[in-house]
């Protein structure tokens, strides 16, 4: 019998000690029914309002649970499932089980969830979004769906796309922005709500002030054209603090939680929020 990796043992798998073409050909075999399987299990990272310090949503992160060789990572099996046209099984899976958690989350706690360029040229894609809000009963103004700009640049397709899901009330999201290369001008005709700063420029924020210029030039950027910010991978309180300072509404990293089984998500989003915080220092301050 297969060891059974825990929850928390990050058992990763990195490809290049076989033939890697041939070895890619097998793992794109096997997803083929890794979601009929039940292979896939689906993470939860919280973002946290800078602010206040709560939990808002949660970005939903797949993990790859293949019986032999323990955890894939998405970055190693999401660019296969791209080639083979998996993706759009395992994305609307995803989907599905993300839109169905957060339907319990408290208040308005959203999910935001990644979408693959491959997706984004499905022409049946918004039906089966709102396909899933439907079955889900989950608010479209409590999903978020994340691409990245080079899955839309010079596309005709994807944005009128956006566009209907926008009109819907689901807000979009440019995941890693700075590492692609829009223009300026071509952001501003983007049909999108958030802009996620990309974990490398968080990262350079404790070193230099040339690190830091870059995250305020995309925080100025996206007040101008009125986007909300969010700050991926952020590990030290100082990068927190100094985000906060720079006007950035959101973050998500490993200073506050690493990604989540769904019940220990929500348990953080319930324990966190700011009426769970007042009703238990009001039952506190009660006993
Ligand atoms: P991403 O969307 O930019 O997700 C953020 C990644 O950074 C996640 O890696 C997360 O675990 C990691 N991370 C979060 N906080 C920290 C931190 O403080 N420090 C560091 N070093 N890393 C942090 P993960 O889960 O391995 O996912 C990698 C990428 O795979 C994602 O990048 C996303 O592009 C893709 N991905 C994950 N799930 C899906 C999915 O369901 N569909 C699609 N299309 N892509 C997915
Ligand atoms: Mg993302
Ligand atoms: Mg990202
Ligand atoms: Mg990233």
């Amino acid at each position: 019998q297969a060891k059974r990796a825990g929850q928390h043992d990050l058992v990763i798998y990195r490809p290049g000690m076989l033939d890697r073409r041939a070895d890619d050909d097998a793992l794109g075999q096997d997803l083929e029914n890794a979601v009929a399987s039940g292979q896939l299990r689906v993470l939860y990272q919280p973002m946290i309002d800078l602010a206040t310090g709560h939990p808002i949503g949660a970005e939903a992160l797949v993990r790859w649970h293949h019986p032999l060789r323990g955890i894939v990572a998405p970055l190693d099996f999401i660019p296969i499932a791209e080639r083979t046209g998996t993706i759009n099984g395992v994305g609307l899976y995803v989907l599905e089980q993300a839109c169905r958690e957060a339907h319990g989350w408290p208040g308005d706690a959203y999910a935001s969830v990644n979408l693959s360029a491959r997706q984004l040229q499905d022409t049946g894609l918004v039906a089966a979004v709102l396909g899933v809000l439907d079955r889900t009963g989950l608010p479209p103004h409590r999903l978020v769906l994340e691409i990245t700009e080079s899955a839309i640049v010079d596309d005709r397709v994807a944005i009128p796309a956006l566009e209907t899901l926008r009109a819907h009330g689901i807000r979009i999201a440019i995941d890693d922005f700075g590492t692609g290369y829009s223009s300026l001008q071509y952001l501003s005709r983007l049909p999108v709500d958030i802009l996620k700063i990309d974990r490398s420029f968080v990262a350079e924020l404790d070193n230099t002030s040339k690190g830091s210029a870059i995250t305020e030039a995309v925080i100025s950027l996206a007040r101008i054209l009125d986007l909300t910010t969010v700050a991926e991978g952020i590990e030290t309180a100082d990068q927190a603090a100094e985000l906060q300072r720079l006007g950035c509404h959101t973050g998500q990293g490993f200073l506050y939680a690493k990604p989540l089984a769904a019940p220990d998500v929500l348990e953080y989003v319930t324990h966190h929020t700011a009426a769970a915080t007042s009703s238990a220092s009001a039952s506190t301050s009660a006993s």
